[in-house]
Parts: C-alpha cells; sequence; structure tokens
C-alpha cells in the first residue's frame, strides 16, 4: 500500500510501504478518507525531530484523521463496517498507571501516531483500537472530522482552565492551536476570548467568529489591551499558545490577581519565566500535553453546531501532491490555518 514516508530530514517519498498490520479481536481496519497537517508533521520534516523524538529510520507521516470502518475484530460491538469515524492517535497501554488514573496522555508507554518510532496514517487504510475510533455524526463532514484531533488539544486546554461560566480569556498566539484553544474556550462558557499575535491574517481569520476580539502586538501591547478591556483587572484565564520566549516571560501582566495560566505552546528551548510575578497575583499554572478524555466532547460541540472549525480548513490537495503540501504547510503562509489531505476514493 501507498504512503507518505519522511525517509529522513527534509524527504519525502510517496512509495509503496508495508500494510498495517493484522487485525486484533478489539481493532478496526479504516479506509482513510482525511487527514490533516500537522505542525508535527512538519516540524520532522525540516527538522527530523521534536525534542527527544528522533527520526532514525522511515516514518508514515500523519495522526490527523477520519475515514470509514472497513472491517471489524471479532469483539468489536459498537462500531461496524461503513461507520464513518475519527481516530484518536494516541494508544496507551491500559494497564499503565497513567491510564488507570485517567492520564493516559502522559502514560509513557503510549503510541502516538508518528512520533518515531510509531507509524502514522498517511496511507489510504491503517488498523486502529476501536476504543480509540469514535463515531462521526451526520452533520460532521470527513474534514470536520479531521479536525477533532487538533480541537481536541483546546479542549484539553479548555478544561485544564476550569473556565467559569462568564470569564474573560486571553490567547497569546494565534497558530493553529491558539485558535482551537479560542474557540473551545469560548464553547466552554467565556463571555470573550482576546486573541493575540502580529500576523494580521491570521488575527483576521480568527476574529471572524462571534465573541472573538483580536488585538495585532506589532500595534498594541497585548498587556495594554487586556487592560483596557478588563478594566485594568487583567483576564480570568490567559492561554499561552505562542511558546514564544517574551510571550512567557510576560504572561502574569495579562492574568487577574487569582487567574489562571494555561500553558499550551511548546517553546523549542527553556525559557526564562517570571516566578515571582506569577506568585504575587498567586496564579494557578497548568499545563497541556495532547489531551485525554476529550473527542466525545469535541464531536459533540462540533455536532451541535456550536463549534464550525470549517473556516479554519484553508486548502485541500489530493494525496497524490501530498509533498507539495507539505511544501506548502513549510511555507508557513499566515493565511493557512490547516491544510488537509484528501486519501485515494
Ligand atoms: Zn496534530
Amino acid at each position: 500500500m501507498k504512503a507518505l514516508v519522511l525517509e529522513e530530514k527534509g524527504r519525502l517519498a510517496l512509495r509503496e510501504f508495508d500494510s498495517p498490520g493484522t487485525l486484533g479481536p478489539r481493532d478496526v481496519r479504516i479506509k482513510t478518507h482525511t487527514v490533516g497537517i500537522c505542525g508535527s508533521d512538519v516540524h520532522y520534516y525540516t527538522h527530523g525531530k521534536i525534542g527527544h523524538f528522533v527520526v532514525t529510520e522511515p516514518m508514515v507521516l500523519g495522526h490527523e484523521a477520519s475515514g470509514t470502518v472497513i472491517e471489524c475484530g471479532s469483539e468489536v460491538s459498537g462500531l461496524k463496517p461503513g461507520d464513518r469515524v475519527c481516530m484518536e492517535p494516541g494508544i496507551p497501554d491500559p494497564d499503565s498507571r497513567a491510564s488507570k488514573l485517567g492520564i493516559y496522555n502522559v502514560d509513557p508507554a503510549v503510541r502516538f501516531w508518528a512520533t518515531p518510532p510509531v507509524h502514522g496514517c498517511l496511507t489510504p487504510e491503517v488498523i486502529h483500537p476501536a476504543a480509540f475510533t469514535y463515531k462521526l455524526p451526520e452533520s460532521v463532514s470527513f474534514a470536520e472530522g479531521a479536525m477533532v484531533e487538533p480541537f481536541a488539544i483546546g479542549m484539553q486546554a479548555a478544561l485544564r482552565a476550569r473556565i467559569q461560566p462568564g470569564d474573560i480569556a486571553v490567547v497569546t498566539g494565534a497558530g493553529p492551536i491558539g485558535m482551537m484553544v479560542a474557540l473551545a474556550a469560548l464553547a466552554g462558557g467565556c463571555a470573550r476570548v482576546i486573541v493575540a499575535d502580529l500576523a494580521q491574517p491570521k488575527l483576521d481569520i480568527i476574529g471572524a467568529y462571534d465573541g472573538i476580539e483580536t488585538v495585532n502586538i506589532r500595534e498594541t501591547p497585548v498587556a495594554e489591551a487586556v487592560a483596557a478591556a478588563t478594566d485594568g483587572w487583567g483576564a480570568d484565564v490567559v492561554f499561552e499558545c505562542s511558546g514564544a520566549a517574551p510571550a512567557i516571560l510576560g504572561m502574569h501582566e495579562l492574568a487577574r490577581p487569582g487567574g489562571a495560566i494555561v500553558l499550551v505552546g511548546m517553546p523549542v528551548d527553556p525559557v526564562p519565566v517570571d516566578i515571582v510575578g506569577l506568585q504575587a497575583k498567586e496564579l494557578r499554572v497548568e499545563t497541556v500535553f495532547r489531551y485525554a478524555n476529550v473527542y466525545d466532547r469535541a464531536i459533540a460541540l462540533m455536532a451541535s453546531g456550536k463549534v464550525d472549525l470549517t473556516p479554519l480548513i484553508s486548502g485541500t490537495v489530493p494525496f497524490e501532491e501530498s509533498i507539495a503540501g507539505f511544501d506548502r504547510a513549510v511555507e508557513a503562509r499566515d493565511t493557512d490555518v490547516k491544510l488537509q489531505i484528501a486519501m485515494p476514493e
């Protein structure tokens, strides 16, 4: 079967690759339909590694996928061939201590698609545990189904924030994840969400949603904009989604006394943090790594119409042109949020 393979740093190939393996009793075989290109896929392509995850042998990319069930293992009951689904790409060890605690996203043994040495899903067929495969309601398209994965990170951030109805939130960084966080925060009960970035085209895209205000930090310091929006009190929740050192150093200035900071963005290198700035307001600091137990909620919000992610799908390329799609993703155009690959019919 053909797959999009990262042969090594900087070199992709669309070529024959091993079949996905054997179907276990609790697995389903899925014909993939749409696969989103993620910043992490692009980073493996351009840098060959993320932190201590290093690509040392050819790896199939892709982890944001939807598709159709074509075969079920003998013990699978909740799914049947023909079901439209999306897949949660991290498979934990169900017996691990982390899984038993419900925090399977931080299970050291988790196997996550397109994280070395685990292959991803940019191939026409995959085998996946039924427990991590979710049925898509009629009203959720395959393209939206492939957006559940990045939106799940926004959901995890909103849950970690412990949003209360009417909260005012700030999101620093309007990349795809910052946008997902902003929409999840709004859906989670925030009255207003202020999104800050320096790229105006990104702000224009996310600012088109009701309830979202934007600040271009080239024109107005974000602390000034937040103070103006909150009568000098500060935001209830600050979602740091840029991973940029200056934003991290200044994040306490955006929060109200007793507020919360949620760290979502990942700085490439360690960055300084103003501990006293955080202490002086007794800020609660939360961190987010992927997600756990949020797929059902994410799909429910999308199905209800409360969250519409379709404006964030900037382009779709056919599987045969997926290398060109990746090269466009590497360009990181300010007008592109999410690029997707349409798998062969
Ligand atoms: Zn992703």
